[in-house]
């Protein structure tokens, strides 16, 4: 079977990089029925923080990214990575260096005088010495030949061995190196593919000899192409927001946000919308596309309009309750909020919007905020006359739905000969506090009729 992982370093928050990497392995895992080993590279014990790890499982959670058995953390594993690297000693394919830093730093700059790659020089390869304070372990490296990394995207690329060093493998303060502790969790965690960012691909013949000096079977690898911004640069804060959490709150679905993600590189002929289920079945390296993706809003947008559309009434009501709860409205009755976002439904591009247009209905008569501009302009002498019939004829009716309050409205246009567009938006206006609103019968009728009365009271008021 199939084994893939997700191997974030939790310095910070779940990325649209990271997020991309853990939908391409998730994919993998899921498409081929494998499983999806989640590990936290938590080494750098300064940088790291607990916060850190729980927000990027939140944000895991949210995409639906769901990860097989435990999860590893590397800091716990110190023991096991020296394990390996002791296996290394007595096989010979390490050994102890007593260089100090400074020594080293000569060596390199002797390369580099004489134009060569800097390197360190080998100079306890042989020397047999054993463990000491200050003492390093060194990979006893291939000095000829080449490492070819077999790309599943980027098809084989070679690396030189003369141009990689003898890489430290376990640090003076017994801490290992970054590579060392990463092919050993693979390895241990019987990870079979490994999917990353090509700004990884360095790193990546050097964990290759690890492997080999280990005798263990090399994993396939992937290496994507970095994700550009709109300028074709690098994408950055410069951007807009880089962090998956920043979208949900900027009201994207999560639906929105694994379709946008996954088509950062991968691609099913010009196919644009993917369900999640579509996403499991179609998913393939073969698809990994080798060139930069660009990252574009704009898109983003598209997709969460598709999905707020598709989406039931009933669950965009609770996620709209959300934002407006944050807004610092109570929570609302999810009935009522469920046939206000139908009306909404076929514009909005965000929750958030939703939410904003979702206030002129929850707001309490007392609290509605008027477009003064509009209120001048629509609500005239002459009009609030008006206004006032039509209130009284509103409050008439039986029947508080679409129908009868059109014909009712229309019936007295009729008499006082007046157009239905000398009265729309004045009604409107009273109502919702401005100019824009769904369809005005529509919304009088979700409003309900106490509601409206109100209103109308209120601005004639
Ligand atoms: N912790 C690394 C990162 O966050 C991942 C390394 C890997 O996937 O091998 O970039």
């Amino acid at each position: 079977t199939i084994v893939t992982r997700f191997a974030p370093s939790p310095t910070g928050y779940l990325h649209i990089g990271g997020a991309r990497t853990a939908i391409f392995n998730w994919l993998l895992a899921r498409h081929t029925g494998g499983k999806f080993l989640l590990r936290i590279e938590d080494t750098d014990l300064v940088r790291s923080n607990a916060d850190m790890t729980k927000s990027i499982l939140d944000a895991m959670e949210w995409l639906g990214l769901d990860h097989d058995g435990e999860i590893t953390y590397q800091s716990q594993r110190f023991d096991i990575y020296n394990q390996y690297i002791d296996k290394m000693l007595e096989t010979g394919h390490a050994y102890w260096c007593s260089c100090t830093p400074e020594e080293v730093e000569a060596m390199r700059e002797q390369a580099r005088q004489k134009g060569l790659k800097p390197k360190y020089s080998g100079r306890c390869r042989e020397a047999g010495l054993g463990p000491g304070p200050g003492r390093v372990v060194r990979l006893k490296a291939p000095i000829a030949g080449a490492t070819v990394v077999d790309d599943m995207v980027k098809g084989p690329v070679s690396f030189d061995n003369a141009e990689l060093d003898d890489m430290v493998l376990r640090r003076p303060d017994g801490s290992p190196t970054y590579n060392m502790a990463v092919v050993v969790d693979d390895a241990t965690m019987g990870v079979t593919h490994i999917i990353r960012g090509d700004d990884h691909l360095n790193n990546t013949p050097r964990q290759i000899l690890i492997y080999k000096a280990l005798d263990l079977p090399l994993p396939r690898f992937g290496h994507v192409p970095m994700i550009l911004g709109p300028d074709k640069k690098k994408l950055s804060k410069r951007h807009g927001a880089t962090a998956v959490m920043e979208y949900e709150t900027e009201g994207f679905l999560p639906e929105a946000m694994l379709n946008g993600l996954v088509r950062l590189g991968w691609a099913y002929g010009d196919q644009e919308l993917f369900s999640r289920e579509e996403l499991v079945k179609f998913f393939s390296t073969d698809n990994l596309g080798s060139s930069a993706a660009v990252f574009d809003k704009a898109k983003l947008l598209w997709l969460n309009a598709h999905y707020i559309k598709e989406s039931p009434a009933s669950r965009l009501a609770v996620l709209v309750n959300a934002f407006l709860e944050r807004k610092g409205y109570p929570s609302q009755d999810l009935e009522y909020l469920a046939r206000i976002v139908p009306l909404l439904q076929p514009r909005a591009q965000t929750l958030a919007e939703m939410a904003d247009k979702t206030e002129s209905f929850v707001a309490a008569t007392d609290d509605l905020t008027y477009d003064m501009k509009a209120v001048q302009k629509f609500l005239t002498p002459d009009v609030r006359e008006h206004l006032a019939d039509v209130r009284a004829i509103l409050d008439a009716l039986c029947r508080f739905d679409e129908p009868s309050m059109e014909q009712a409205v229309a019936a007295y246009l009729e008499a006082k000969e007046l157009k239905f567009k000398k009265l729309a938006q004045p009604i409107r206006v009273a109502i919702t506090g401005g100019t824009a609103s769904p369809g005005l019968f529509e919304t009088m009728a979700v409003m309900g009729k106490k509601r409206v009365l109100s209103r109308i009271d209120r601005a004639l008021s």
